[in-house]
């Protein structure tokens, strides 16, 4: 993935997150509204239906206390019982008897207003009429509720029922089974208690969360405005706000460290190993003798997906240190024989070197590989020249160990940058290699008719240690002649040719484009 699509990631997965986040939370608080209101609620309506269940038990049993009375119904002292009636029994505001469906006293006193009795709206299940919402004698403006039992009457005031400290934006009902309800509900709240009838306990509706409760001869219903529980929202989403404050910074922040770590050195790298990204570049060996190509050097390189080639200077450090080098070598032995598999085959290239590092040395890991992959496509093992540099050689038994191995398996053993290290003679006598590559640096000092002691120094010791030789950049005609005087065998450089890819090697070496300029 590139860097800019980690960073373009990484914003969409805060933003994502945060909303996320923050809808969670506000679900959350809208979750514990309703639960809270729920909850008030159904304390409110429990409390609503127990008071309203004593006040008729009151009002019953002072019914049954006036049935019961040996006192004349419409005497004075009948008049003063019930007067009393009305004035003990809280809820009852007055009592009243009928003769023939006609009021003719009251706890007021005597009536001849032919005021004619309510009729029962239902009976309850002590036998008791009930109407709903009747007019008064006195304040017929307020409907009153009215209990029957034989000739006697009583008015109930359906505020009694209600709590007169309701909190704010709570209302509450107490009504019929079948729907009528006592008093005169508020206007929204009345819609909502047309419809609910027989709905579940606790619901949403019309903007009002209400809960119902069934008791005895009554239904009681309480319930909560929209802008009462908006109201809640705002204070529990104001609650809860720390915290989703807190999680939603932390999820920016862990965000932010795994985009930082997908951009880390390291974490690019990996990717790039996993994507398979590397491959190699060639490099024209030469034989200086006759100036033909005869083998080359597999440089690594690193492809990137938008097409830049980074150089192994770039990286090779950081996969030395981490490890993934091993792979990378993998994909170099890979790339190698599958590109130059027929070439060497067909003997148009008499070999390839691979540049191996401390833990290839160290692990030996590439050489099954190495095995698989060359056989795979007919190249024989001689075909392929393995080098070391001494840096690479940290410790000499596991060294000796790995490359006597290759060795063994016909490798040739070339140690690389020869001159730049510190071994001496006597270490190098002990290792087994075929080859050393005098390094650059020495080549670079040399002129045509000037002796270069070093250089010279340096080719003197391979040759002591048997060893064939491939001089390094080789830039100048000059260079080129001192090392094919001194006997150098083989050279490499940019005056025959840079690295170059594949398509670009095979064109050169079939047009051995340095011999035709030379
Ligand atoms: P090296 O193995 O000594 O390879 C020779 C380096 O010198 C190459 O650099 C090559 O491009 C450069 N070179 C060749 N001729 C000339 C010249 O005439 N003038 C100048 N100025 N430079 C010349 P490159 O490709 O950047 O590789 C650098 C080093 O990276 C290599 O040095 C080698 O140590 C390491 N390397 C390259 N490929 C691999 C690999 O596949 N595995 C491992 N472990 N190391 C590798
Ligand atoms: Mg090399
Ligand atoms: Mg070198």
């Amino acid at each position: 993935m590139s860097r800019a699509r980690i960073v373009r990631t990484g914003i969409a997965a805060s933003v994502l997150g945060v909303a996320l986040i923050l809808a969670g939370t506000s679900y959350l608080a809208w979750r514990l509204v309703l639960q809270h209101t729920a909850e008030r609620l159904e304390t409110l309506v429990r409390l609503a239906s127990q008071r309203a269940d004593e006040t008729f038990a009151q009002a019953a049993s002072a019914l049954r206390e006036l049935n019961r009375s040996p006192l004349p119904p419409c005497s004075v002292e009948g008049i003063e019982e019930m007067r009393l009636v009305a004035i003990d029994t809280l809820a009852v505001k007055a009592v009243g008897y009928v003769e023939e469906e006609v009021f003719v006293c009251s706890s007021w006193g005597l009536t001849d207003r032919g005021i004619q009795r309510w009729p029962a709206e239902f009976r309850t299940r002590e036998g008791l009429g009930v109407s709903v919402n009747v007019p008064p004698f006195v304040a017929p403006a307020k409907p009153m509720l009215s209990l029957q039992d034989a000739a006697f009457n009583l008015l109930i005031d359906p505020e009694h029922f209600l709590e007169t400290s309701l909190a704010p934006g709570v209302s509450l009902a107490l009504g019929t089974p079948t729907g009528q309800w006592l008093g005169k509900p508020a206007a929204g709240f009345a819609q909502v208690l047309t419809r609910i009838h027989g709905e579940p306990q606790t619901a949403l509706r019309d903007g009002y969360i209400y809960t119902r409760v069934a008791h005895g001869n009554w239904q009681t219903v309480a319930a909560v405005s929209r802008e009462e529980m908006l109201h809640d929202l705002w204070r529990e989403l104001l609650m809860l706000a720390p915290l989703g404050l807190l999680l939603a910074g932390l999820w920016c922040w862990a965000v932010e460290r795994r985009v930082s770590a997908s951009l880390s050195p390291l974490a690019v790298l990996t990717r790039a190993v996993a994507n398979g990204e590397f491959s190699a570049f060639y490099q024209p060996i030469l034989d200086l003798r006759d100036g033909r190509c005869i083998g080359a050097e597999a440089l690594v390189r690193w492809r990137r997906q938008d097409g830049s080639v980074v150089m192994p200077d770039r990286f090779l450090p950081l996969a030395e240190t981490s490890g993934l080098i091993e792979p990378i070598t993998s994909q170099v032995i890979a790339t190698v024989c599958r590109e130059l598999g027929e070439t060497l085959a067909s003997g148009q290239l008499q070999h390839v070197s691979i540049n191996l590092s401390a833990r290839d040395i160290a692990s030996a890991a590439y050489l099954p590989h190495l095995t698989r992959e060359r056989q795979r496509v007919g190249i024989a093992a001689q075909a392929i020249w393995l080098e070391v540099t001494e840096s690479s050689l940290l410790s000499i038994d596991a060294a000796h160990r790995t490359l006597a191995q290759s060795r063994e398996a016909g490798h040739p053993i070339a140690l690389d940058d020869f001159g730049t290290g510190y071994s001496s003679l006597q270490y190098l006598r002990r290792l087994p290699l075929d080859l050393l590559k005098i390094d650059r640096s020495f080549v670079q000092s040399l002129s045509a008719g000037t002796p270069c002691p070093v250089t010279d120094h340096t080719i003197a010791m391979a040759r002591q240690l048997e060893l064939l030789m491939v001089a390094e950049g080789i830039e100048t005609d000059e260079q080129l002649q001192y090392l094919r005087q001194r006997g150098v065998q083989y050279g490499q450089g940019w005056l025959f040719g840079k690295a170059m890819p594949l398509d670009e090697f095979l064109a050169y070496i079939a047009g051995q484009t340095w011999l035709a300029a030379s």
